[in-house]
C-alpha cells in the first residue's frame, strides 16, 4: 500500500463502521470481518482472499491513532478538492517543483494548518507524474491570493488607484521548473527507478514508502540551479494597479474577481484579496461613511454664539455655532464625509468642546471674576437631597 492510496480508499467502508467509529468498535468490525474472510475458511475463493487484504490494510491504518489523524486529515482535504492542483507537477519535468509551486511553502503551511502536515503532503506530492487520481479531475481554479495595501486617510474616503505588489510562488524560468542547472539534466532515482516509492515487505504484505534517495522526487539533481537552488519554484512579484473605491476602512478586504493565480489546465483564475490598511489622519477620523472633527471654541463663543471656518476634505465651510451650545454637542455637516458611489453620502460630525483656560493675564481675570459677580451658578439643587442622606462610613478611593 502507498501513501497515495490513502486518499482513493475509503477504509471505513471497507470496515463497514462510521467515520466516528470508535477503536473498540473499528477492532470488533475488523474481528468479525477477519474470522469470515479468512483464507483458512475460504480456501480458493480469490474475492474473500482480496477482501481479507483489504480489511487488514484498512485495519493497520485505523487501528493506529496517528495513522488515523493523518487519514482522516488527508481525505477531509482530498474530498474538499485541495488536492487537485496535484497534477500541476506533472508540467514539471521530474515533478521537483511541484510542491513549493503549489502551495509555496509557509503559505502552504498556513492554508493547511501545521508544519507536520505539509511534510505530509509534500512527500505525497513530490511524486509529481504519480499524482492521485482525483488529481486529474478537470481544470483546477487559481488559488486566491492576499496582499495588502497602505493608504492614506483621505485616499480611502475618496477612492483611489493604486499599485499593489503581489508575491506568489512560480515555476522557475532558469530551469523550467526542474532544478537542475541549465544544459544539466535531473537524472532518474536508480533507488527507486523514477517513481518515487519503495517497496518494503511487513508480514504478508508489502506496503510502499517514498524514496530515501530522491526524497520521493523520482529524479535526483546532482547541479543545482542557480536560481532556485534546485528547488525548481521561485516567489514571482507581479505589481497591479488596483482601483480602491471611496469608503474602504482600515482592515477591510476588497476582493477582485479573478485577479489571484492563473487557473490550471485552462481553469479560472484565483481572486486577489487586498488588506487596506488606513493610516489615521491627524484632524479627521471616520465613524462609518461619517467623518468626525472635534473643534476647541472659548467659553463666550458657546454663550454668544459663533461663526466656525472649518476644514473638510474639499473646501472649508463655515458653521455657525448658535448661542447657549453646551460643550460636547456635535453638529451636522450634510454631505461632507464619505461619497459612496452608489449615491450615499455621509456627513461630517463636528464636535464643539468649550476650553477652559489654564493661565489667565490680569485683564481676563478681572474681567471674568466682574462676570461671576453677574452670573448665575448652575442649579445643583438635584444633587443636594442626596447628600443629606447618612454617609456609609467609608472612604473611597475611586
Ligand atoms: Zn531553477
Ligand atoms: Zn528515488
Amino acid at each position: 500500500m502507498s501513501s497515495k492510496d490513502w486518499l482513493e480508499k475509503d477504509f471505513y467502508a471497507v470496515l463497514g463502521v462510521a467515520k466516528t467509529a470508535t477503536a473498540d468498535e473499528i477492532k470488533r468490525a475488523y474481528r468479525k470481518l477477519a474470522r469470515e474472510l479468512h483464507p483458512d475458511h475460504n480456501p480458493g475463493n480469490r474475492e474473500a482472499e482480496e477482501r481479507f487484504k483489504s480489511v487488514s490494510e484498512a485495519y493497520a491504518v485505523l487501528s493506529d491513532d496517528n495513522q488515523r489523524r493523518e487519514y482522516d486529515e488527508m481525505r477531509s482535504l482530498f474530498e474538499a478538492g485541495a488536492f487537485r492542483r496535484g497534477a500541476r507537477g506533472g508540467t514539471a519535468p521530474g515533478g521537483g517543483a511541484s510542491f513549493d509551486d503549489i502551495f509555496g511553502g509557509q503559505a502552504g503551511d498556513q492554508r493547511f494548518g501545521g508544519a507536520g502536515f505539509s511534510d505530509l503532503f509534500s512527500t505525497i506530492f513530490s511524486g509529481g507524474g504519480a499524482a492521485p487520481g482525483g488529481a486529474r479531475r478537470g481544470p483546477a481554479r487559481g488559488r486566491d491570493v492576499e496582499t495588502d495595501v497602505i493608504l492614506e486617510f483621505r485616499d480611502a474616503v475618496k477612492g483611489t488607484t493604486k499599485p499593489v505588489t503581489v508575491r506568489s510562488p512560480g515555476v522557475c524560468d532558469t530551469c523550467h521548473g526542474n532544478g537542475a542547472r541549465p544544459g544539466t539534466r535531473p537524472r532518474t532515482c536508480p533507488n527507486c527507478g523514477g517513481n518515487g516509492f519503495v517497496s518494503r515487505a511487513q508480514g504478508a504484505f508489502s506496503f510502499s514508502e517514498p524514496c530515501r534517495d530522491c526524497q520521493g522526487v523520482g529524479t535526483i539533481v546532482d547541479e543545482k540551479c542557480p536560481e532556485c537552488h534546485g528547488t525548481g519554484g521561485v516567489t514571482k512579484t507581479r505589481t497591479l494597479n488596483v482601483r480602491i473605491p471611496a469608503g474602504v476602512a482600515d482592515g477591510q478586504r476588497i476582493r477582485l474577481a479573478g485577479r489571484g493565480e492563473p487557473g490550471d489546465r485552462g481553469g479560472s483564475a484565483g481572486d486577489l484579496y487586498v488588506l487596506a490598511r488606513v493610516r489615521p489622519d491627524p484632524i479627521f477620523g471616520r465613524s462609518g461613511d461619517d467623518l468626525t472633527l472635534t473643534v476647541p471654541i472659548a467659553y463666550w463663543e458657546a454663550a454668544f454664539g459663533v461663526d466656525l471656518r472649518v476644514p473638510t476634505l474639499d473646501a472649508p465651510v463655515t458653521l455657525r455655532v448658535p448661542a447657549g451650545t453646551p460643550s460636547g454637542r456635535t453638529l451636522r455637516v450634510r454631505g461632507k464625509g464619505v461619497a459612496r458611489k452608489d449615491g450615499r453620502v455621509g456627513d461630517l460630525l463636528v464636535t464643539v468642546e468649550i476650553e477652559v483656560p489654564k493661565d489667565l493675564t490680569a485683564d481676563a481675570r478681572a474681567a471674568l471674576e466682574n462676570y461671576a459677580h453677574f452670573a448665575p451658578r448652575p442649579a445643583r439643587h438635584h444633587l443636594d437631597a442626596h447628600l443629606h442622606e447618612p454617609s456609609d462610613g467609608g472612604v473611597h478611593y475611586g
